[in-house]
């Protein structure tokens, strides 16, 4: 395993999944922009730690919620752009995730709270 730090828990609540490089790289992908723009995204602050897949065993990410939000068309890809900069104005309603790699969905549901500033 390696010792790679993937979150930490805030004081002020919440636990922050600290953006990977790979889950950066995959942001881009998904949004059609360059990972460079996410560049000042240290990770999203949810209301549980990371789920590893029941069926590949990818760690669940902002790349999951990206993705799954991107397939179902619920917001522009400008908007998730913007909110990945800036961070979420508003909370989040829980929703299930789906792992991005296998289409597993990861047990529970997730949600971020509001306001988080995910720069920082
Ligand atoms: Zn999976």
């Amino acid at each position: 395993m390696s010792t790679y730090q993937t979150e930490e828990i805030m004081a002020e609540g919440g636990v922050r999944w600290i953006l990977s490089h790979e889950e950066r790289e995959h942001l881009g992908e998904l949004l059609d922009v360059d990972a460079s723009t996410f560049d000042n995204l240290k990770g999203n602050i949810m209301n549980r730690s990371r789920m590893a897949c029941k069926k590949c065993g990818k760690l669940s990410g902002l790349d999951d919620i990206v993705h799954g939000a991107v397939e179902l068309g619920v917001h522009t890809k400008g908007l998730m752009i913007y909110t990945l900069v800036h961070g979420p104005t508003g909370g989040s309603p829980a929703h299930a995730v789906d792992c991005s790699r296998c289409s597993e969905q990861f047990e529970g549901v997730f949600l971020w709270f509001s306001p988080s500033n995910w720069s920082y």
